[in-house]
């Protein structure tokens, strides 16, 4: 573990996957909104680790919004939102897009290793629940998700400040 910027690790993976998806695909186009909290500190992580849950998070959030805006919805704005903040002794990291969705059925299974709604090749399922894993048994944190179906997702990732 290192002592880790997480505004800066958080930020750095939002705007690499951002321009390689639009390099591989000139008419993909998102806002990204970030709230960087100044008062993070850095803490102790495996930023390889953690770049990775951010990286998935970031990249499915982006998935919805793509796959929302090909709907041809009028007035759409596809948009993924980043946040920090400093919460007593927790950091909490949220990724938050104004996507598909995730339809309440299917909820309760999008942490489990191979679960996808992707056509084949372009997903494994295993992004969530190694970030899942990472996160809870990695860094002693947490991981909630909140979706509206057709409105949008949330995911918040809370860590512990050591
Ligand atoms: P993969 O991205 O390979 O499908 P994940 O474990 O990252 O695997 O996600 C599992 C499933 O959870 C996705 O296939 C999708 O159905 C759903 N999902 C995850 N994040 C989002 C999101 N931001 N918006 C809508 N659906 C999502
Ligand atoms: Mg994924």
């Amino acid at each position: 573990k290192e002592l880790t910027d997480l505004n800066a690790l958080a930020d750095e993976y939002l705007r690499l996957s951002y321009h390689g998806l639009r390099a591989k695909d000139k008419s993909f186009n998102a806002h990204l909104i970030t709230d960087l909290d100044p008062q993070v500190p850095n803490i102790e992580v495996v930023p390889q680790d953690l770049g990775r849950v951010f990286l998935n998070l970031i990249n499915n959030a982006f998935y919805a919004v793509h796959k929302k805006n090909t709907l041809g919805l009028a007035n759409y704005e596809p948009t993924v939102w980043v946040t920090t903040k400093k919460i007593e002794d927790e950091i909490h990291v949220s990724v938050r897009d104004n996507g598909t969705g995730i339809p309440e059925e299917v909820q309760s299974k999008i942490f489990q290793p191979f679960f996808t709604t992707k056509p084949t090749g372009q997903g494994t399922g295993l992004g969530l629940s190694l970030a899942y894993d990472i996160v809870t048994k990695g860094h002693g944190g947490e991981m909630e998700m909140e979706s509206i179906e057709g409105e949008g997702t949330t995911f918040m990732v809370r860590l512990p400040i050591n």
